[in-house]
């Protein structure tokens, strides 16, 4: 790493959490991980292999080429890729273990043009049911007696059947029960058919987390297994955040009264103040929205003032500050505590938007245990020691 700007991603905290939400589902409930986006901006293959120690049963990703990164590294889990890939790509996903999203009767047809027969191994599918989503996936009666045909041949095995709920995380759970209930007339549809479908599914985190009965077969977990939840509605359980960002002040200087800083003459010191600038922007995906939000320093906050720069922003500081000092745009220092919860809920955003926004000029780095957080802390708090520093160093690298 050679710029002062890193996420550190705790493996320990990745896997608690799955353990956690195993906890309060039904034990022959199967729990399937969603690294899709580079594990929600965590890292695919770290968070792929902490969901996999923790005992998970399945992956699912977005797309192919998500999938295909994780096979390449050894990952061999059932993987569902969660929309659907081109028939003209299916030999590909066969290659290589995959289960497939099937959403229409149309992309069979499309598909058995090129594979009349599976021959190398079996087409394992799950059926997307579109129950209010307005995504994608099967809406009509209709729709699905056309699809049911091709799902009745020798070499295709419906390993699913599942749909998506528009608002699990929303308080007002009026339209997730119409949603419900029309997955379970859907069901039905499944259940006469004859076919043997293996597992129906329904919840992603929110409702897994709030509505353990609708866990189903399987859950499909994403946001909760790095800590996003919605804390609020979920009483019952205790997730925490596996992800942490830090920088470090690369100069301090001081305004006059009355002088401005940033693009666009965005601000004016209203006093003599402390200013620092951190090494962190919006192409690393601290966007300009964030202007005016929170950072630590000195176990405590600081103000971002002025607009975010695409490689920079500026803080304001109560007092100078050496240069080199800690800054952490989400995590702790101390007693205080930013959470990407506190800064998505002004934004109106998803707290993954946050982390999946930070791009790859941001360095990743993976700790197992906490003591890594708590060193941080203690540095910054000035209560360090060489033996902490050098502790702290070997840890990261082992774990880089
Ligand atoms: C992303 C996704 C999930 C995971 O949702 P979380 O709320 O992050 O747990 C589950 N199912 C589908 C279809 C998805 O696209």
């Amino acid at each position: 790493m050679l710029r002062d700007t890193w996420a550190e991603i705790s493996l320990s905290r990745i896997r608690e959490n799955m353990q956690t939400i195993r906890r309060t589902l039904h034990p022959s409930v199967k729990l399937m991980a969603v690294v899709k986006a580079n594990g929600y901006g965590h890292g695919d293959l770290e968070s792929a292999a902490a969901a996999e120690s923790a005992g998970v049963d399945y992956l699912a990703v977005a797309y192919l080429e998500e999938a295909l990164h994780l096979r390449a590294s050894g990952i061999k889990l059932p993987l569902l890729i969660l929309t659907p890939i081109k028939p003209e790509l299916v030999q590909m996903a066969l290659e290589h273990d995959l289960t497939l999203t099937v959403t229409s009767a149309k992309w069979f047809a499309e598909l058995r043009k090129l594979i009349p027969y599976a021959a190398s191994g079996k087409l394992r599918i799950h059926v997307k049911m579109d129950t209010g989503l307005g995504r994608i996936g099967i809406r009509t009666q209709q729709e699905w007696d056309e699809l049911v045909p091709w799902l009745r041949a020798e070499d295709v095995e419906v390993d699913g059947f599942y749909t998506h709920f528009a608002t699990a995380g929303q308080a007002d759970t009026g339209f997730l029960e119409q949603q419900a209930a029309r997955f379970l007339e859907m069901k039905e549809w499944g259940r006469s058919s004859g076919l043997a479908i293996r597992h129906y599914h329904c919840a992603g985190s929110a409702a897994a987390l709030r509505f353990p009965q609708l866990a189903m077969d399987m859950v499909r977990i994403g946001a909760a297994m790095y800590g996003f939840y919605p804390e609020k509605l979920v009483r019952s359980v205790k997730l925490e955040p596996a992800l942490s960002l830090h920088s470090r002040l690369i100069q301090v200087k001081r305004l006059a009264k009355g002088d401005y800083l940033g693009y666009d003459n965005s601000y004016q010191a209203e006093e003599d103040e402390w200013i620092g600038t951190v090494p962190i922007g919006y192409a690393d995906g601290w966007n300009q929205r964030m202007q005016g939000t929170d950072v630590l320093v000195e176990g405590r906050r600081a103000k971002i003032v002025g607009k975010i720069c695409m490689d920079q922003l500026m803080i304001k500081l109560p007092r100078p500050c050496p240069e080199g000092t800690l800054v952490t745009l989400i995590g702790r220092q101390g007693a205080e505590r930013i959470t990407i919860a506190e800064l998505a809920e002004p934004l109106g955003c998803a707290q993954q938007e946050i982390s999946t926004s930070l791009s790859s000029r941001v360095t990743r780095t993976y700790t197992e245990y906490e003591e890594t957080r708590t060193l941080v802390d203690s540095m910054t708090l000035g209560l360090w020691n060489e033996h902490m520093i050098i502790d702290h160093a070997e840890h990261q690298i082992c774990n880089l």
